[in-house]
C-alpha cells in the first residue's frame, strides 16, 4: 500500500549541504511507490527547486505567516513558498506551538491562508506526558482538530494531511505503543466523521511523528497512513530505505 513518508529537517544543515542531499534522494527514490516530501528550512527550498523538481520528492516548507504580506520583518509567507515550488507546509508542529507560542488561533489562520495559497498542509497535534498520564490524550487531541480546522471546507481536508505526534515523542527517541497509535488515528478518523463527513474520515491521511527511525520505522508506518519523521531523515541512506520499502 502507498504510504506518505514525510522529512522535517528541523533547523539542520546548510543549503550548500542540502544540495547533495537532494540529489541522493531523487536518485534513491525514482522507483519508490509512496509519496515522499521533504521539509527542509526556507533558505533550502530554492536548492529544493532546482534539484527535486521532476524527481519523486516533493517539498515543502516548516511554517509560513498567517498574514498574506505586509510588515512582518523576517516572516515568510504562503505565496512565497508556493512560488519556489513547495506543494506543503508542516503546520501547528510542537516545537513552534511550544518554543514560539503558536496557539490553536494562529494555526487555524495559518492553516486557511496555506489552503488559499495552493499548498497542502501537515496539520501536527499530539498531547503532552501530563495530559497521556491523566488520560486525557484523546480529548484533548480532539480539542485541538476542532480549533484548528474552524472554518475549513471538507473540499479543503483534501490538502490536508494530519499528523498525529505526540510531544513527549518528538526529538525524544521514546515512541508511542502501535495500540497507542492505532487508537489515536481512529479517534481522530471518528472526530473527523463528527466534523465533515464518513467519507471524508475515510478519505483522510493521517500520519505518525515521534522517533520514527531506520529500526522501528516499519511496524510504525504498518500502523498510519505514512510518518513524519524529524531526526532520522537527516540520513539521507536511511531516509531513502523509508521512502522505498513496500507496504
Ligand atoms: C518531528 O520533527 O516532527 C519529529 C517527529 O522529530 P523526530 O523524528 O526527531 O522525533
Amino acid at each position: 500500500m502507498k504510504k506518505l513518508i514525510i522529512g522535517n529537517f528541523k533547523m539542520n544543515t546548510k543549503p550548500s549541504e542540502f544540495k547533495h542531499y537532494a540529489m541522493t534522494l531523487a536518485t534513491k527514490t525514482k522507483d519508490t511507490k509512496n509519496d515522499v516530501v521533504v521539509c527542509p528550512p526556507f533558505t533550502h527550498l530554492y536548492v529544493a527547486k532546482e534539484f527535486l523538481t521532476g524527481s519523486k520528492v516533493e517539498f515543502g516548507a516548516q511554517n509560513i505567516n498567517e498574514n498574506e504580506s505586509g510588515a512582518y520583518t523576517g516572516e515568510v509567507s504562503a505565496s512565497m513558498v508556493k512560488d519556489l515550488g513547495a506543494s506543503y507546509v508542516i503546520l501547528g508542529h510542537s516545537e513552534r506551538r511550544s518554543k514560539f507560542k503558536e496557539s490553536d488561533r494562529t494555526i487555524n489562520k495559518k492553516v486557511k491562508t496555506a489552503l488559499a495559497n495552493g499548498l497542502k498542509v501537515v496539520l501536527c497535534v499530539g498531547e503532552n506526558l501530563v495530559t497521556r498520564t491523566n488520560k486525557e490524550a484523546s480529548a484533548f487531541v480532539k480539542k485541538q482538530l476542532d480549533d484548528v480546522l474552524k472554518g475549513i471546507y471538507e473540499n479543503e481536508l483534501d490538502s490536508v494531511v494530519i499528523a498525529y505526534e505526540p510531544i513527549w515523542a518528538v526529538g525524544t527517541g521514546k515512541v508511542a505503543t502501535i495500540k497507542d497509535i492505532q487508537s489515536m488515528i481512529s479517534m481522530i478518523r471518528k472526530e473527523i466523521e463528527n466534523l465533515y463527513s464518513a467519507k471524508a474520515s475515510e478519505k483522510i491521511t493521517i500520519v505518525y511523528g515521534g522517533s520514527v527511525t531506520i529500526q522501528n520505522y516499519k511496524k510504525i508506518v504498518a500502523s498510519a497512513d505514512g510518518v513524519l519523521i524529524g531526526g532520522a531523515c537527516l540520513n539521507v541512506d536511511d531516509f531513502a530505505i523509508i521512502c522505498r520499502d513496500n507496504y
